[in-house]
């Protein structure tokens, strides 16, 4: 059974109404056979919405078969002519952004004005920013006779998380159209609905059929059929370095190329010398941006022993001024975790720091007060870390803070750069080159300086147990291509 109808339209507060159905070859259809349904939870109240099926292996495989049927027409479409699609897409997107934020704030949380002014916004900027980057890359080189083209590397899986759920469908399907390549996105069974929107969107743009494919599903059957597909040119994943190990592996006995994104213990080192109030409070919003919930939150501060004292009053007084709060109430600036398995295991984080020697000094792992049907967290501090307390290695996605003492510069990097991740860091000097210089020797994929903003054209990924490859920019595009280098004999001297 097939249908033609996207989310609808309304903007009322009202839960989502996603169709609970695929988006293969161009139309929304039923999945093969009888499929499992998994609800869809928002997290606020615990209310069930709604529920999306399991996609099974025949499902991946009709996806799968559809996009790689698209591969030979789309890949020879002209850069422009993508562009201008990646620019309508983008414009859709932008035509239904308000619907878009309260429909990521019912399924997964985030605050309405975060949602506004963060979760949609990065996604559409993603497809407009990429038709201009694609705009000014060349897609041919000449080596004398002979001539390198830069060509899509063919069909692509994403399988992407749910704490952005249009940014990180975004930052692999734009990239990867701009290249030149056909999709299928198994999106988070949490939050479905930015793929859904996508889809839709795409369906209107007038996207050719096959192009772009949406399958829903969890990971353990839909993402892993997705992962292991022998017909998939490259597969790019966002997510859990657990489930990353187990991807990649799949992807291996597929001789599929592979590129990870996944998750990260960053720290934020305040040097002697640095600005200790405007360090710690804008460590602090990074810690609990998204109710934690970002891969690159800075979540351990390391703090020289003898300010450890007045930077814990400072993290606790900003820490206390996010209150949890129902997030469809514009106001809030914390809401809950993104599921109540999310809130248990966050629980259990907090009661491991202080049975292992951290001391609290702002929320803990009791149920907020009012709020107690949700998967809400107390903004939480802890101060006197031990390095290799769980709280301090591990990594929580949640809206917990750890601040660690150290003696010496050495010592800092050292703990800075001691666990297996390597995603992003902070630095803070009041001396710019003495920061830089430890940013440098740090191995994580990006440092800001002096609460430099993060520039959203810069290469974004990780080192170590943080994954390889790279998203954003022009080295996101630069993913999903791959050469072919064709010799021709020279003409000869005198030769028309
Ligand atoms: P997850 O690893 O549980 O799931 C990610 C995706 O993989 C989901 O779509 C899921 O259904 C699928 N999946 C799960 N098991 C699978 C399997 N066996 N085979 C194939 N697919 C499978 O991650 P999550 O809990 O959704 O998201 C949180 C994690 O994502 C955190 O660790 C966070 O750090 C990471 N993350 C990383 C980045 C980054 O860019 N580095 C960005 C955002 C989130």
């Amino acid at each position: 059974m097939t249908t033609a109808s996207g989310p609808r339209k309304e903007t009322d507060g009202a839960a989502p109404a996603y169709p609970e159905q695929h988006y293969i070859g161009g139309r929304w259809c039923a999945p093969d056979g009888a499929a499992t349904t998994l609800p869809l939870v928002n997290p606020a109240d615990g209310t069930r919405w709604g529920g999306i099926p399991t996609g099974s292996a025949a499902d991946v495989d009709r996806a799968v078969e559809a996009a790689a049927g698209a591969l030979r027409s789309w890949s020879a479409t002209s850069p422009r002519e993508r562009g201008r699609l990646l620019l309508r897409l983008a414009d859709g997107l932008d035509a239904r952004a308000e619907r878009m934020a309260r429909d990521i704030t019912h399924e997964m949380g985030t605050p309405l004005g975060e949602s506004r002014r963060l979760q949609v916004p990065l996604g559409i900027r993603t497809f407009r920013r990429t038709a201009e980057i694609l705009s000014g890359m060349s897609a041919r080189e000449d080596l004398g006779a002979t001539v390198v083209h830069h060509t899509a590397v063919g069909t692509v899986g994403c399988l992407t998380p749910w704490n952005y759920p249009l940014y990180l469908v975004a930052t692999k399907v734009a990239p990867a159209l701009a290249a030149g390549c056909t999709v299928v996105i198994k999106p988070s069974e949490l939050a479905p609905g930015g793929a859904l929107h996508l889809a839709d969107v795409a369906h209107r743009a007038g996207l050719p059929p096959g192009v772009l494919n949406v399958v829903l599903g969890d990971g353990p059957e839909t993402g892993r059929a997705l992962a292991g597909h022998p017909r998939l040119d490259a597969l790019s994943f966002t997510g859990s370095a657990a489930v990353g190990r187990r991807v990649a592996a799949e992807a291996g006995a597929a001789l599929t190329r592979v590129t990870l994104e996944l998750g990260g213990k960053s720290p934020s080192v305040l040097l002697p010398d640095a600005d200790l109030e405007p360090a710690v409070r804008a460590t602090v919003q990074k810690a609990f941006q998204n109710a934690g919930q970002t891969c690159a939150a800075l979540t351990r501060l390391l703090v020289p022993r003898a300010q450890l004292p007045d930077a814990a009053d400072l993290a606790s007084g900003c820490a206390r001024r996010y209150l949890p709060g129902p997030p469809s109430d514009p106001g809030t600036v914390l809401g809950p975790l993104a599921s109540e398995a999310q809130r248990t295991r966050v629980a259990a984080y907090i009661r491991s720091g202080t049975a292992q020697g951290a001391r609290l000094i702002t929320g803990g792992p009791d149920r907020v007060r009012g709020l107690e049907a949700g998967a809400f967290v107390h903004p939480t501090v802890f101060t006197d870390v031990p390095p290799d307390a769980a709280i301090a290695t591990e990594e929580i996605f949640g809206p917990v803070l750890s601040l660690i003492p150290y003696d010496t510069e050495d010592e800092a990097r050292r703990i800075a750069d001691g666990l297996g991740s390597g995603l992003s860091a902070a630095v803070w000097s009041r001396d710019e080159e003495r920061a830089y210089r430890l940013a440098r020797g740090l191995r994580v994929g990006s440092v800001s300086v002096n609460g430099a903003p993060t520039h959203p054209d810069a290469p974004f990924g990780g080192f170590k147990e943080s994954g390889f490859g790279r998203e954003r920019g022009r080295a996101g595009i630069e993913e999903f291509r791959t050469t072919q280098a064709v010799h021709r004999t020279p003409p000869r001297v005198g030769d028309e």
